[in-house]
């Protein structure tokens, strides 16, 4: 087993001199070249190359980058590289960031973001456009391998509910450009040893698994490397199918079979391709993380600072849905709750306020809360208005009620009393709610033909 790992370096590091050597001018796509360029100052020093992943598809990620400025070059999923800020000049691109008791690391560093996640593999395309853009800014610069650094590497976080200290680990940026296996494959021979602001007391470890991916090793099983390496010897899927490839296919032979012979199936390849290792590895980082909360997994453990970012949404056990912005105490998330980031602005859920998660009854209705029009929804499905309650009926609402204020009450849904007889054109609006099944369903993602009857309506009056 142990010839066969070596087997693998061997193969990985021929390949990796040939996506280094194949690299060819890289042509530049200026369709998302910033406005911000000419108000950008430029850099006195280049020292370091920092690789980001966008943790967004191309469509929305470049935009954005190009709108703010960003980073120097993306990278979308076909490998195409855009210029987004010249690369003399400074893009905002690593936020709140110190290597080596330097911080603004976006004052001496060039910005790379790649399309994709931090914890799933690129594509082939994109590993030879990101090798190739490497290798020139390398040579230009004379920047050394180990100067060249995920997002994650640098990036740091002040104080916070969870740490005391200041602290690596703010995001997992990039977190993939630190594996070994990664690094071949982008013509990368050493990386950073240790942190070098750790070591000297400036910061502490604040993400033991993002340190151990940046330092220490994956382990990945290899029953996996072999299995991702299986698959891709598999030859490519048949022209006309759908099927993204995502993966190198394998060489093509060239060889016609000698005549008279049968045309046998094509010989495996006699390497196996690295990207599918590169692959496994990925997937291996991706393990320890997992996006459902648990009782030694925050939601800071999860979604990083965009724990209360508003494109943070969290998905509670029972299917009630927040965004970051809207949670007040997050020690009272309940184990189980899935929490995704960077979630598109269409798929956000919309708003009402949670007993527990935003407060009281008071933080949240305020003057409001013994309000006709403030609705109290219990987790069991019972409904009250403020009206009904006094202030020890209040203090008996259980965490998790669902607070909605300035609402009516309209219902209940019969054959002869559709929504629309009840609140007009209210009743398709995303912030109108159907009380089914004991959770409240926005207007807009409502099933109209199974809403049962009985179904009460609370509406914005
Ligand atoms: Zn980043």
């Amino acid at each position: 087993m142990k010839s066969f790992h070596i087997f693998l370096l061997g193969v990985l590091f021929c390949l990796s001199l040939c996506v280094q050597t194949a690299s060819a001018v890289i042509s530049f796509d200026k369709s998302f070249y910033s406005p911000l360029n000419s108000k950008r100052p430029l850099r006195k020093s280049t020292s370091l190359i920092v690789l980001h992943t966008t943790e967004a598809p191309s469509k929305s990620a470049l935009q954005k980058l190009s709108a703010l400025g960003e980073c120097n070059y993306c990278i979308d999923e076909k490998g195409r590289v855009y210029l987004i800020i010249d690369r003399q000049r400074e893009a905002f691109h690593a936020g709140r960031s110190m290597w080596n008791g330097r911080t603004n690391v976006d004052k001496f560093s060039v910005g790379i973001e790649v399309c994709g996640y931090h914890d799933k593999a690129l594509t082939t395309a994109q590993f030879r456009a990101l090798a190739d853009l490497i290798a020139e800014l390398k040579h230009y610069y004379k920047i050394p391998d180990h100067c060249i650094i995920p997002h994650s590497q640098v990036a740091y976080a002040t104080p916070n509910r969870w740490f005391t200290r200041s602290h690596r680990g703010r995001k997992r940026c990039g977190m993939m450009f630190a594996l070994p296996v990664v690094r071949r494959l982008l013509g990368l021979k050493t990386r950073p040893g240790s942190d070098p602001d750790v070591k000297a007391g400036r910061l502490i470890v604040g993400d033991k698994h993002l340190s151990n991916v940046l330092y220490g090793t994956v382990q990945i099983p290899r029953s996996v490397v072999a299995a991702a390496v299986a698959a891709q010897k598999k030859p490519p899927a048949a022209p006309n199918k759908k099927g993204k490839q995502d993966v190198a296919p394998p060489p093509a032979d060239n060889k016609k079979s000698p005549p008279g012979k049968k045309t046998s199936p094509a010989p495996p390849p006699a390497v196996p391709p690295p990207i599918a290792v590169a692959s496994a590895e990925v997937d291996a980082i991706r393990r320890n993380e997992g996006n459902v909360i648990g009782k030694n997994h925050s939601a800071w453990d999860i979604a990083r600072n965009a724990y209360n970012n508003e494109h943070t949404v969290y998905t509670f056990p029972d299917g009630t849905k927040k965004c970051g912005h809207q949670i007040v105490d997050f020690k009272s998330i309940p184990v189980g709750t899935k929490v995704e980031v960077n979630v598109s602005d269409e798929n956000l859920p919309d708003t009402y306020q949670i007993i527990g998660i935003n407060g009281t009854a008071e933080d949240i209705a305020g003057e409001e809360t013994l309000s006709f029009q403030t609705i109290y929804v219990c987790p069991d499905g019972h409904y009250f208005r403020g009206s009904q309650l006094n202030q020890q009926s209040l203090k008996k609402l259980r965490y998790n009620t669902k607070v909605l204020t300035g609402y009516s009450v309209g219902g209940p849904v019969t054959v002869k009393r559709t929504p629309t007889d009840i609140c007009g054109a209210q009743w398709r609006a995303k912030d109108t709610f159907y009380l089914i099944n004991n959770r409240l369903v926005p207007g807009n993602q409502v099933d109209e033909k199974k809403i049962p009857s009985g179904t009460m309506i609370f509406y914005r009056s």
